[in-house]
């Protein structure tokens, strides 16, 4: 018996088995490696077949499966799906409920929102999967964890028109001129229960052996200086009176915010500033300290929340894992994000920090998600070249090593993932494992953009020897080519043997 099966079937697959707290230290000895999946995935290739194939190809041992698809990848076409063996069908034509788990009312009494009222109106919505689940998942020693991204986007949340969650629009963010915008805001005290009585709720009525949470979403400050089409928020009452005890004025944060705004609309239709526009933005910065702050407590407001959903987890079955959900641009482009909210600072909110490192879109994305976003307004007087040299120089990336710009749509190598696996790691010295989400086949613009299986596997070896406890394949199992899940698989088996 290798060791690999010697462990399953000791100390990890009783764990599994018995549900007991050796699952916490047992997860830690063994990697951890996930799988990012929807419910409906399953079901179309069939609970015992998927799962066969997950373990023999992937060395998959835990799923995130998600639980919510209020936030999610959806309406994508057919070619940028896998060949899985099965008919591929247009998932545009197909309608799923929004939430996959049964919720029990007793859990929302403190909130006015509710989750979308009849999910059996939809495909597989007689299912309770995450129960029917439970017997071939512990038959072949494997784990199972929620899946759920905050809903942060109002078009995904609508279903025919209108919000599928109840009271929806009373908990969305509200922008510096007033009007609401499309996402709930963080310090909404019946959103914020809302989330603290689903994560109960899951935890009372279903045997999950963890989380996976998260939120994709920046702060104003990233809105206004590498994203566009935003209205600087939250000015809320909540936001408001949360940010009077920190000593921080509204007025004063909403002025500076309608000058940065107007600052950017100006670079954007060509003005420059006389200055130039680095010394024109810190100059709103000295004058209008705010707008760092209220960028910073709206971060911190999520942090808190990250918090709370650790304690509420952990006050229903203290042996379950929460992974916190680090986003692409939060883990990989987002300054501020990253500057307001180190990894030492996760600590005691999440027993996993997981990362998504996906390096091969990540050229792409660095290239038309930031570089050149940011070239219309607060880059706009650098080159894209310049630009994405002090973006090397800055995050530490070796430009022999990372691509020129005429090469980055074709993807950034594997060490990318070692080098942000390792910054994890090392900002908590260790105490918080990290588990790091490998991309797989992630599609770009509506089109497939394959990934390649030797890139994969090294990749996936990187993370271990960067230090990570852990692996999760991403971004959608539905996307992942068999040959793909198999590198990502072989890599994992490599790390274990030795
Ligand atoms: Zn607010």
């Amino acid at each position: 018996m290798n060791r690999r099966n010697f462990i399953k079937s000791t100390a990890f697959g009783t764990a599994a088995l018995a549900g007991s707290s050796l699952l916490n230290a047992a997860l830690l000895k063994k990697p951890h490696v996930g799988i990012q999946i929807y419910g409906y995935n399953i079901l179309d290739e069939g609970i015992e077949t998927c799962l066969d194939g997950l373990q023999e190809r992937g060395a998959i041992d835990t799923l995130y499966l998600t639980t919510h698809t209020y936030y999610c990848a959806v309406n994508r076409p057919p070619q940028v799906l896998a060949d899985h063996g099965i008919p591929i069908q247009d998932e545009r034509k197909r309608r799923f409920p929004k939430i996959w788990v049964r919720t029990d009312e007793r859990f929302y009494k403190e909130t006015i929102l509710r989750h979308q009222a009849k999910p059996q109106d939809f495909e597989y919505g007689d299912r309770d999967l995450f129960n029917e689940i439970q017997k071939p998942l512990r038959a072949r020693g494997m784990n199972v964890f929620a899946r759920w991204y905050e809903p942060t986007d109002i078009n995904r949340v609508l279903v025919d028109g209108t919000p599928s969650i109840a009271n929806w629009e009373k908990v969305l963010v509200v922008d510096m001129n007033g009007k609401r915008g499309t996402s709930p805001c963080w310090n909404n005290p019946d959103y914020r229960e809302w989330l603290r009585a689903s994560v109960l709720d899951m935890f009372s009525n279903y045997e999950l052996d963890g989380i996976q949470f998260g939120a994709e979403r920046v702060g104003p400050l990233s809105e206004q200086l590498f994203r566009h089409g935003f209205t600087p928020t939250c000015f809320c009452e909540h936001c408001i009176s949360k940010n009077k005890e920190k000593g921080l004025d509204a007025e004063d944060a909403r002025t500076g915010y309608r000058d940065l705004y107007n600052l950017m609309e100006s670079l954007r239709q060509g003005q420059r500033p006389v200055d130039g526009v680095v010394t024109t933005v810190l100059r709103l910065f000295q004058k209008y300290p705010e707008i760092l702050g209220w960028n910073y407590q709206w971060i911190q407001a999520d942090n808190e929340i990250q918090k709370m959903i650790y304690q509420a987890v952990k006050s229903i079955k203290p042996t379950a894992q929460v992974a916190r959900h680090i986003d692409h641009q939060r883990s990989s482009w987002d300054i501020f994000y990253r500057a307001a909210a180190p990894y030492s600072d996760m600590i005691g909110t999440c027993d996993w920090i997981k990362p998504i490192l996906y390096h091969e879109i990540f050229g792409p994305r660095l290239h038309h998600w930031k570089l050149a976003e940011e070239h219309k307004t607060f880059a706009s007087e650098l080159t894209l070249e310049q630009s994405m040299e002090l973006f090397y120089a800055l995050f530490h990336y070796d430009k022999n090593v990372f691509p020129t710009l005429d090469k980055l749509d074709d993807g950034i190598p594997p060490k990318y993932v070692y080098i942000e696996t390792k910054r994890a790691v090392d900002a908590t010295s260790g105490t918080l494992p990290v588990a790091s989400g490998i991309g797989i086949d992630i599609p770009w613009n509506g089109q497939p953009y394959p990934s390649k299986p030797e890139s994969i596997y090294k990749a996936t070896l990187l993370a271990f020897q960067a230090g990570a406890k852990g692996v999760v394949a991403s971004r959608e199992y539905d996307e992942m080519q068999f040959v793909n899940l198999k590198a990502f698989g072989d890599a994992v088996r490599e790390n274990y043997k030795g």
